[in-house]
């Protein structure tokens, strides 16, 4: 019998934690991640796997990770999260446009892939709640670049036992993003924006987590923190699914045979999505080159090619604001499995991002880094790539998609590499209205987001999702906006105490 799996920190600090208490508590005491003891290996053949639709697989990936939740209680959170919410029946499905594939993983209530994650870690969280007997009422403490926002709105809105508190930059968000959270309806919700970036506001929330005089007055008013952010592990363990699942598509539809490679590209900001990939690659998934795309926010790409991760530099804003990070939290999940799961050399290099905001990794690790590989995609190449394949073939990528497009078109080019390639859609083009019909025609330069959703509509020739109709006209309910230093006084007071 091989050990069963529990969750421990990457910083050495806590072990032995099962997967629903990992889950509640988010975030590790010594603010490192939960990370799985080992990386379960699939048991049944890709051809066995290959019959099941999109809940089934996600039952069976997620009973490998989630060991302490009964087959019951997975089969609840399953069912609930992956229904009719969704716009198709497939949840996730791949278009073939041209010689590229695309995993449109935006066919949720929000239009963005965080729904594939945030529509079942509700669920996750109630169950796991439950399962320790907290019986404490839950705080959700969110930091957004503008799409987990409404997508966790849209999960924990009006459950029972949850309050969820958002932060978004108030200046870093599409217009269309800033009017799915602003005008977000629901008793249990706040929403704030705040004056800085998206990196100030996951310090701020990370900062508050690590507060203790904090949590101890919460813990006196019957709250108990928890995030719905992607340091939670029992948000990437659902995105493990959608990779199998188009890898299995792909070979049920004969474009691949089985146990082919694939290379995947990934449009990457805080390093969620990328590593729910390798995840699914190290389970047994035939994933041959992960591809890391950056905007002009290369850290990444600069890491992956220099091993060194330097987060002091200019920080841009750029038209896939959902990518503008400079600080990938769950790279330090990838760290650890790259030291060999040495949680001594991860606290060491995270330390030093704290104190220098620099670090850099040993030849051993980087010669683990080899399945990855690093691009990035400036701006003018972005939107070059939206119109040359809108042109080609009547296609809207959004921008966080096209980044993706542009590196892999880039990459191919530079290496020769004929490995098919799925590249990850990570957003509806109908959430960057303005920069998308920009970058198409400049003759749609004096329209708002909200004219182009029209203009974008009869370009597809198809109804605009009902996610987005109308909502230049919906009433904004949330209008709190504070200092980044002002985060903590913002939490207190909309929890009264
Ligand atoms: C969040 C997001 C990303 C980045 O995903 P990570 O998991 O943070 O790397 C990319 N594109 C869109 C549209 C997103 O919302």
């Amino acid at each position: 019998m091989e050990e069963k799996i529990y969750y421990k920190s990457t910083r050495g600090g806590q072990n032995g934690i099962s997967a629903s208490e990992a889950i509640l508590k988010g975030i590790a005491e010594d603010g490192g991640l939960f990370v799985p003891s080992r990386i379960p290996k699939i048991d049944l053949k890709l051809k066995d796997l290959a019959s099941m639709n999109y809940r089934e697989l996600a039952y069976y990936i997620l009973s490998k990770f989630l060991v302490d939740f009964t087959e019951e209680e997975l089969k609840y959170c399953v069912n609930n999260a992956y229904d009719n919410k969704f716009d198709t029946e497939e949840i996730a499905p791949v278009v073939k446009v041209g010689d590229s594939y695309f995993l449109e993983l935006f066919h949720g209530p929000t239009l963005a892939f965080k729904d594939m994650a945030l529509s079942i870690l509700p669920y996750l969280l109630t169950t796991s709640a439950k399962k320790q007997g907290l019986e404490k009422e839950i705080v959700i403490l969110t930091a957004t670049s503008g799409d987990t926002g409404k997508a966790a709105l849209e999960g924990f809105t009006n459950i029972p036992g949850i309050k969820i508190i958002v932060f978004y930059p108030q200046e870093g968000v599409s217009e269309i993003q800033k009017m799915q959270m602003i005008t977000h309806k629901g008793k249990n919700t706040h929403v704030v924006g705040i004056k800085g970036n998206f990196d100030d506001a996951q310090s701020g929330v990370k900062k508050i987590f690590r507060d203790e005089e904090f949590l101890k007055t919460l813990e006196e008013n019957n709250y108990v923190f928890s995030s719905a952010n992607s340091i939670n592990i029992g948000r990437l363990v659902p995105q493990v699914v959608y990779y199998f699942y188009v890898y299995l598509k792909l070979y049920s539809k004969g474009e691949i045979t089985d146990g082919e490679g694939l290379n995947v590209v990934v449009p990457t900001g805080n390093f969620g999505n990328i590593l729910a990939a390798y995840y699914a690659k190290e389970m047994g998934l035939p994933i041959n080159k992960l591809i890391c795309a950056s905007n002009d926010n290369k850290v990444l790409y600069d890491f992956i090619s220099t091993g060194v991760y330097d987060k002091g530099r200019e920080f841009f804003t750029t038209i896939s604001p959902s990518m503008d990070i400079l600080i990938s939290s769950n790279l330090e999940r990838l760290l650890y499995v790259l030291s060999g799961e040495d949680s001594k050399i991860v606290k060491d290099l995270m330390d030093n991002l704290d104190s220098k905001g620099s670090y850099k990794i040993n030849d051993v690790m980087r010669n683990n880094l080899k399945d990855f590989f690093g691009g990035y995609a400036f701006e003018e190449e972005t939107k070059k790539a939206i119109s040359d394949l809108y042109n080609k073939d009547k296609y809207i990528m959004d921008t966080h998609t096209a980044v993706a497009y542009s590196v892999n078109e880039r990459y191919v080019k530079a290496s020769g590499d004929n490995t098919k390639a799925v590249v990850v859609s990570t957003a509806s083009p109908y959430k960057f209205t303005y920069a998308v019909m920009n970058s198409i025609d400049n003759k749609y330069a004096d329209y708002n987001d909200f004219q182009l959703v029209n203009e974008m509509s009869s370009l597809l020739n198809k109804e605009e999702p009902a996610a987005i109709k109308d909502i230049n006209k919906r009433e904004v309910v949330h209008k709190t906006v504070c200092n980044k230093e002002d985060m903590k006084k913002a939490v207190q007071e909309y929890l009264n105490f």
